[in-house]
């Protein structure tokens, strides 16, 4: 009796250590990027994101109070659309001449949080961008988007206060029922592709967004715009990371920011991404932590 139980433990023992080492490994945890902790995860990202919807929305309230006691302010009278031939050093802007008020938003991290998309990256590490992958994700992913915080609130007040929201992205044409499905199902519906949603490829193939801004500055009077990429401001944004830096950062570009165009953070993909260290640290401000002495006590 005593042996057969001890044969019971034993069988028990051994097919449990089997089981156990039957067990796959675990999988290493994937490495998850700082700017992608940053911009899903954080309460700073979700924080920057209020203040600029909050900024903008505060713009677009005086703006129409301003029109609703015939009181214009300079600048009333123009768009936050650069005209044809401007430039960010010069730059002229399309008059208004009475259209109706707009607002123009960019989609992707400026109005949906690609979540699931960013997932998948990080869960492929090394894996090099694809546009087919993109194209893919764009019919996958509509249920797998999230607003970014603080939009919800601004799209809806805008609307309420009778000026329309117009999506300007480069997702694509041909797949532009999903996209208005993405955005309906993240709480931004309607956009109807041709009124309010806009395209890569519906006026030219390229990114650039200066043709599809154009079109839409015909029909309104775009008093504001959001993005989360210079390009979703204007085209002329070309250049090396330092180029870029300084024409964004010289008046009179610099001072339209948080006035005419607010911008969403992105440290996960898209043009600011680039620059090797020393395009990025100047010279004369570089320090070695192995190549100094204690520096003396400044006077
Ligand atoms: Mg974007």
């Amino acid at each position: 009796m005593r042996r057969t139980a001890l044969a019971c433990a034993l069988a028990a023992a051994l097919l449990a250590n089997g089981a156990a080492q039957a067990r796959p490994p675990a999988a290493a945890e994937p490495v998850v990027p700082p700017g992608l902790q940053y911009l899903y995860g954080s309460g700073e990202a979700a924080a920057l994101s209020e203040q600029a919807y909050n900024a903008l929305l505060g713009f677009v309230i005086e703006r129409v109070w301003r029109d609703h006691e015939h009181k214009p302010a300079a600048g009333d009278k123009e768009q936050a659309v650069l005209a044809p031939g401007a430039t960010l050093a010069d730059p002229k802007w399309l008059p208004c001449d009475g259209k109706p008020l707009a607002v123009v938003f960019d989609v992707d991290e400026t109005i949906l949080l690609n979540l699931g998309f960013e997932y998948d990256d990080a869960t492929h590490p090394g894996r090099p961008y694809a546009d087919t992958l993109w194209e893919s994700w764009e019919k996958a992913g509509v249920d797998k988007v999230a607003p970014v915080p603080g939009a919800i609130t601004a799209v809806g007040e805008l609307r309420r206060l009778g000026v329309t929201v117009i999506f300007n992205t480069n997702r694509n044409a041909s797949t532009a029922s999903f996209t208005e499905a993405a955005l309906t199902h993240a709480g931004f519906g309607p956009a109807v592709h041709g009124q309010t949603l806009f395209l890569k490829g519906d006026l030219g193939s390229g990114s650039g967004k200066d043709s599809r801004r154009a079109a839409i500055a015909a029909k309104y009077c775009v008093i504001a715009m959001g993005g989360d990429q210079l390009g979703d401001f204007s085209d002329l944004f070309v250049g090396t990371p330092g180029q870029r830096r300084a024409l964004a950062s010289t008046a009179p570009i610099a001072q339209q920011f948080g006035i005419r165009w607010f911008v969403l953070p992105n440290p996960v993909y898209g043009a600011g991404l680039k620059g090797r260290l020393d395009e990025i640290i100047p010279a004369d401000k570089r320090w070695n932590s192995e190549h100094t002495s204690d520096p003396k006590e400044p006077n």
